[in-house]
């Protein structure tokens, strides 16, 4: 079982900060920024590579949950970021689907730094 289903079934504790029927948010155990909070659904999925149409509502749920939780952390006013990694490249290291609800600080962009391989 993934880490993150184990979060979800609470195997491993978390900090969780909000739970429903399908999806769960808790805090990054490596905040990159003062407010980092992980949005992932209960069910596994592993990327975005394998989502369909049938994961449409799911997908807009989490983003829903996202942009209400932005607004009680109180980061809606100033500003923050929704990420998504996918896969190596993309720098995904945990393989269950997870946005990154990320505030507190100005974020620069690009967002990435360039890693040798
Ligand atoms: P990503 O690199 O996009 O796959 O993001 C995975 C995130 O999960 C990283 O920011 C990690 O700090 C975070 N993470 C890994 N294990 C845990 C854990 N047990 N509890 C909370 N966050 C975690």
């Amino acid at each position: 079982m993934c880490i993150f289903c184990k979060i979800v079934n609470g195997e491993i504790p978390a900090t969780k900060v909000y739970e429903d029927e399908k999806a769960v948010v808790f805090e990054d155990v490596n905040p990159v920024a003062p407010t980092h909070l992980l949005v992932i659904p209960k069910a596994h999925i592993a990327s975005l590579n394998d989502v369909a149409a049938e994961h449409a509502e799911l997908l807009g749920h989490l983003q829903l949950i996202a942009a209400k939780m932005a607004k009680e952390k109180g980061l809606a006013e100033d500003g923050y970021r929704l990420v998504m990694n996918c896969g190596e490249l993309g720098g995904q290291t945990v393989d269950h689907l997870h946005y990154h609800l990320i505030g507190g600080k100005l974020l620069g962009w690009p967002p990435f730094t360039d890693i040798k391989k």
